[in-house]
């Protein structure tokens, strides 16, 4: 960064364009945040492009593997980008029966979203697994009341378009030990997580389902532990985690559920048990209308 008179010269640089783009939009946030907002003027803006981290992709296939989730298979051309940089994406969905209107790139580099009737469902989901050829991905959807996704699975198809945008979020926990916890939402993250720890990780998982016939065969170290628990009479993932013997060194904890439990988990682990930031990372995956979270 560089005061040149009234002017700051700021150089972003980043191992690729999404990660660029990324960072932009930081900066976005951060100068929106000032008394006196100020806007970038960038050297290089690709106007009317779509966003860098926007993938567009079709339907594949949608499978029932459980009574309560489903897999979506997407196919498209750069997929490849998921399987680096966290587990996580924004699944794009226009209204039912529309065609989708893309966000773009901005004259002052911002993503624009499209508003009004073309505004797009953005909710978050994981990537349950990737074609390292960049060909397919798969994510698994948690059917759930009153979901837009939900219902979108009940009649999508072969075709039918979708955009990803990310990757983002959670990466694998490095510790010795490690404690997951997490519902039906966090599954396919827990899933990855398992297949993708050091053989000599320790530690337990613990998931909570309403229906155990939804459970997974999930590959994991020989020294972690899998708990199923089911929902209801006492079996709550916070529960879980204050019976829980934690190391006091090399150890994380990975709890994603609802919002309120997560914040429960959270408030136990830093002022309880004195967790540093770099040693949890704890999410509300949802949000049940009742929590009173926004
Ligand atoms: C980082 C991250 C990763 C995620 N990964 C996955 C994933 O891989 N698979 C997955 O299924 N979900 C995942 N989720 C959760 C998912 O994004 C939310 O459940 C989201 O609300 C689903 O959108 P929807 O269109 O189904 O529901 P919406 O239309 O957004 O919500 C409609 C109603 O459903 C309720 N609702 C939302 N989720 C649930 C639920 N789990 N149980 C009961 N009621 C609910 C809401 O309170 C609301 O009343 C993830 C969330 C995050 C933050």
């Amino acid at each position: 960064m560089q005061v040149q008179g009234e002017a700051i010269n700021l150089t972003l640089r980043a191992a690729n364009d999404v990660r660029l783009h990324a960072l932009k939009q930081v900066v976005f946030a951060r100068l929106a945040r000032l008394e006196q907002p100020v806007v970038p003027a960038w050297d290089h803006v690709a106007v009317g492009a779509l966003p860098p981290n926007l993938t567009l992709a079709q339907v594949a296939s949608v499978t029932r593997i459980s009574p309560h989730f489903t897999r979506v298979r997407v196919e498209g051309h750069g997929l490849e980008r998921f399987g680096d940089g966290g587990l996580h994406f924004r699944l794009l969905l226009a209204r039912p029966g529309q065609a989708p209107v893309w966000p773009r790139i901005a004259a002052d580099g911002r993503t624009v979203w499209p508003e009004g009737k073309d505004t797009l469902h953005r909710p978050v989901y994981t990537t349950r697994a990737f074609d390292p050829a960049g060909k397919w991905l798969d994510f698994d959807v948690f059917l759930h009341a009153g979901g837009r996704v939900t219902e979108w699975t009940s009649s999508a198809g072969p075709g039918d378009p979708v955009g990803l945008m990310g990757p983002s979020g959670s990466d694998t926990p490095q510790a010795s030990w490690v404690g997951l916890f997490g519902d039906e939402t966090a599954l396919p993250a827990i899933a990855c997580i398992l297949a993708a720890l050091d053989r000599k990780t320790r530690g337990d998982a613990f998931l909570q389902l309403s229906d155990l016939s939804d459970v997974q065969d999930l590959p994991h170290p020989p020294g972690v532990a899998v708990h199923w628990l089911t929902r209801g009479g006492g079996n709550d993932l916070v529960t879980a985690l204050r019976g829980m013997a934690l190391p006091e060194t090399d150890r994380f904890v990975w709890f994603a559920s609802e919002a309120s439990e997560a914040s429960a988990a959270r408030s136990y682990l830093r002022d309880e048990r004195g967790f540093g930031r770099a040693e949890s990372n704890i999410s509300g995956f949802w949000t049940a209308e009742t929590s009173g979270h926004a």
